[in-house]
């Protein structure tokens, strides 16, 4: 915009810059990141498999719907889109405070001693989202929340279109656990495998979540060419805030995209689609209030991102406290057996659609 400039202010990750992990791209991620002419290093998945132990089911899944993309790759060409459109990108910086001027947030603080003043403020700082909360935003306690933990080990099946559902979770004792694993092929010798976990099981928050990824893995080691003893890298046990339960995700002058927003999908915990429609969204209603000179299209945002995200955000009240019931524990692994059961589970839980 004539006259203005954008900086992206970004903490690097501790991991950032020499992770092996990857992320499952559905259909709406991908497509939206193609209109914003990012230019992705992907490779297609173009069957699921729900595996529930020594059973399961293989969907062909329509073209275009799913990829595999190294996290790495993807904030690479992120931050290269966002230079080539003449973004100032800020790397290895911290906000560490909100600039607030007569109320209004005017910027921010970062690293301690900068201050970058701004007309407006997009605020994707990730699911802690320390940024936000200075700024008074706040799950809802009583809307449910997802907890997931990924890793990757060495395979020789990388180069595989297949990505594996798993469900068939287990607590250390052996006795089974609702929510499902995935393994995903990220084509360079090895295999991302992660679990998500429903805070609707009642007891959640002292599952020990990694023990529960490596019994996963342990399972589908040998269909995987899994070697145990291959650990490449294992994340942290993170939270994810899903389905709208984060508030207020603007003020007159900010505006709050992705997991800061909880825009994760509250059935699947895919998150990438939501934190790249809502950083879209977020841009449009910023241009519009710049172009027009007034904040007023900020207060458009909310029912945009409803408009986008609303019925996901609704199926997830209604089906996860279902989910992380015994019921769920039960009806989730009929995917491995049932070819019926396996394509309601691809249209409910990941919304997507087949070949067929
Ligand atoms: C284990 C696990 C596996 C997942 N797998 C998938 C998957 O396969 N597919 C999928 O679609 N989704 C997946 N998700 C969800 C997905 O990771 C998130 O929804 C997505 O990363 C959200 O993007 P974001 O930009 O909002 O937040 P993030 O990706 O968390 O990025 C936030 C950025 O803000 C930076 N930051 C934080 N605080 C500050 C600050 N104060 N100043 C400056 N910078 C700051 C951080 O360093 C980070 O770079 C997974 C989540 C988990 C936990």
């Amino acid at each position: 915009m004539r006259g203005h400039s954008v900086a992206l202010v970004e903490q690097r990750p501790p991991d950032r810059g020499r992770s092996h992990r990857s992320w499952l791209l559905n259909y709406e991620a991908f497509n939206d990141l193609q209109i914003l002419e990012v230019k992705l290093r992907s490779h297609e998945i173009a069957n699921v498999r729900f595996s529930h132990h020594h059973a399961g089911i293989e969907r062909p899944l329509r073209a275009g719907t799913a990829y595999a993309i190294s996290q790495d790759n993807l904030f690479a060409a992120l931050r290269q889109r966002s230079r080539d459109v003449g973004v100032e990108v800020l790397e290895d910086t911290r906000a560490t405070a909100p600039i607030i001027d007569r109320g209004f947030l005017r910027g921010a603080l970062v690293d301690n001693d900068r201050e970058l003043h701004a007309e407006y403020t997009v605020i994707a700082d990730g699911a802690n989202s320390t940024f936000g909360r200075n700024l008074g935003t706040y799950r809802r306690r009583d809307l449910p929340y997802l907890i997931a933990i990924n890793g990757t080990w060495s395979s020789n099946l990388s180069n595989s279109t297949t990505v594996d559902i798993a469900l068939d979770l287990t607590r250390s004792d052996g006795s089974p656990l609702a929510g499902y694993g995935w393994l995903l092929p990220n084509g360079n010798d090895s295999v991302t495998a992660g679990i998500v976990v429903p805070s609707t099981v009642r007891d959640v928050e002292s599952v020990n979540l990694q023990q529960v990824l490596l019994n996963m893995v342990n399972t589908h080691a040998d269909t995987w060419g899994v070697d145990l003893d291959s650990l490449l890298e294992l994340g942290r046990e993170r939270r994810l805030p899903v389905g709208g339960s984060v508030g207020p995700i603007l003020g007159p002058t900010f505006v709050v995209a992705g997991d800061a927003a909880s825009t994760a999908d509250p059935l699947s915990g895919i998150g990438v689609s939501g934190a790249v429609r809502s950083g879209r969204l977020a841009g449009n209603v910023v241009a519009d209030a710049i172009g027009e000179g007034a904040s007023a299209p900020l207060q458009r945002y909310s029912s945009d991102l409803s408009a986008a995200l609303g019925r996901r955000r609704r199926l997830g009240r209604v089906l996860l406290p279902v989910l992380g019931h015994k019921f769920g524990r039960f009806a989730l692994p009929l995917a491995a057996h049932s070819r019926f059961a396996a394509d309601a589970l691809l249209r409910s839980t990941f919304d997507t659609s087949l070949n067929d």
